[in-house]
């Protein structure tokens, strides 16, 4: 049985007090369900919520790392930094940062690389565009991003591994994908995980749906067999929302 997860990537957004007064709200919310809840406050607010939230089951996620462990590299933050103020997980792959930072499939690789020897999991982000999609091309490039990233992850790692298929188009957009679209693609992502690790890893590993999730579209979402959660945007700002979200399993 894969944990639900839902996980919330608050992006450029929050100061010091928004992001405090979110999480209160979402602190005092006793959720009814099972559901592991995660929050991707901005660097600045990250050590403050792991200890607003120490007596909370809700974890505190990063939403970026460097490539690199020490040294002169103005603006950077290391996996140790994270792990030093009780961050245990981060982000790795967005399409943000794909396209506005030019984060490659090779600097993505050295990211997923620095942060397992590190001892800091993952979400690891992926997705087609668009015209991918209107070409018939979304399996194809999604094959490409986890062959260009994955295919030499030691099989012991993927326990530190959630991923999130994330198609570029709808990610900010209003527009999901369907279910059975989200569906299908999850479980083309399940087999790959079969075909290069086998059975066993690629049951347990938890595969997110992200892209315009919210209170209305959820439930469909959530209820198909390979989609374990997901990574939400615009919705985990509003707390009333996200939290209807979580409560859609
Ligand atoms: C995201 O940025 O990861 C995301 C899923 O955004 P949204 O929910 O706003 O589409």
């Amino acid at each position: 049985m894969r944990n639900k997860i839902v996980a919330g990537n608050w992006k450029m957004n929050n100061d010091a007090n928004e992001t405090e007064s979110l999480l209160k709200k979402l602190k005092n919310y006793k959720f009814k369900n099972d559901v592991i809840v995660m929050v991707s406050p901005s660097f600045t607010n990250l050590q403050k919520s792991v200890i607003n939230l120490s007596d909370s089951k809700i974890e505190v996620i990063a939403q970026n790392i460097s490539e690199l462990e020490k040294g002169a590299y103005t603006g950077e933050i290391s996996p140790s930094m994270l792990k030093s103020i009780g961050v245990s997980r981060v982000i790795i792959g967005h399409s943000e940062r794909r396209a506005y930072y030019n984060e490659t499939d090779q600097l993505l690789k050295k990211k997923i690389n620095n942060a397992l020897k590190n001892n800091l999991d993952l979400i690891f982000c992926f997705g087609e565009q668009i015209s991918d999609r209107k070409n018939k091309k979304e399996f194809e490039i999604v094959n490409n991003q986890l062959s260009k990233t994955l295919l030499d992850i030691k099989k012991p790692d993927w326990d530190n591994i959630i991923l999130a298929y994330e198609p570029v188009w709808a990610i900010g957009t209003g527009e999901n994908a369907t279910p059975e679209q989200a569906q299908e693609m999850h479980l083309y992502v399940r087999n790959w995980i079969k075909i290069n690790f086998g059975l066993k890893t690629s049951e347990m590993v938890p595969i997110l749906y992200g892209g315009s999730v919210n209170p209305n579209n959820a439930s469909k979402i959530f209820s198909q067999a390979d989609v374990d959660g997901g990574l939400i945007g615009g919705a985990s700002l509003i707390s009333n929302d996200f939290i209807e979200i979580i409560n859609s399993f």
